[in-house]
């Protein structure tokens, strides 16, 4: 694809891979396929591919590049991989996950961004998301249940309703806090014997509101 932004993109590209050593090559293609620049605010376009999170409508902002990277390679999606994500916002992470599992579910609380995201998906020809507005803290059953959950947003406990959701070998990538500042990324995998948990360091994220989230 060729536009004005493909030289950013790529210098985006690299620093992930050599800075923020992201090894999943699909995910850095498929950054690299993706317009970011078309995710945000027109008056921010220009910034699109810096190393920094951006503001975008109802107070919430667009993750940084390597977050986005960083969640995506720790659910080791697959090509039939069927995933929840709670906090679409921009859409952007969402339009990263489609192309590379089969299907994505998100779920985002400000309708305003719900509403500009599925315009988004709808102009990129993006068949393989299912979005609605509402509070994702109680996941989204019908649906469930899910190889991998991805939450965009920072919580003070990991909620319930997510982990049921979650397959066998499902992963769950969540930043948790006890306050609203600051949180660690957390991975959680359910595997026969519970649920196990990593840490990948500390992070910081808009509030996750809702009924398992800050109130
Ligand atoms: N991945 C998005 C990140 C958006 S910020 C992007 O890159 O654009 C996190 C988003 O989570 C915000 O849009 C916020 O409105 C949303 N959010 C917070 N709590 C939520 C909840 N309980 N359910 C769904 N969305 C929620």
């Amino acid at each position: 694809m060729l536009d004005e932004y493909e030289i950013p993109r790529q210098r985006m590209i690299q620093r992930l891979r050599e800075h923020y050593k992201i090894k999943d090559e699909q995910v850095l293609s498929v950054m690299n396929a993706i317009p970011r620049h078309l995710f945000l605010p027109t008056a921010l376009k220009s910034q699109a591919y810096a190393d920094n999170a951006l503001p975008i409508a109802g107070n919430q902002t667009i993750s940084q590049p390597y977050i986005v990277a960083k969640m995506t390679e720790l659910l080791e999606l697959s090509h039939g991989s069927r995933i929840l994500e709670i906090g679409a916002g921009s859409g952007y992470q969402t339009a990263i996950l489609s192309q590379i599992a089969r299907s994505v579910y998100a779920i985002e609380r400000v309708p305003q961004l719900a509403a500009e995201a599925q315009e988004r998906f709808q102009k990129f020809g993006i068949h393989n998301v299912v979005l609605r507005c509402g509070d994702g803290t109680l996941g989204w059953n019908i649906y469930a249940p899910f190889d991998g959950i991805l939450v965009a947003a920072g919580g003070p406990i990991i909620p319930e309703p997510l982990l049921a959701q979650l397959k066998l070998y499902g992963k769950l990538v969540i930043p948790i806090g006890q306050d609203t500042q600051s949180q660690r990324l957390i991975r959680v995998t359910r595997t026969e014997k519970g649920f196990m948990t990593e840490d990948f360091g500390g992070c910081a994220f808009v509030p996750l509101i809702g009924e398992h989230g800050w109130k």
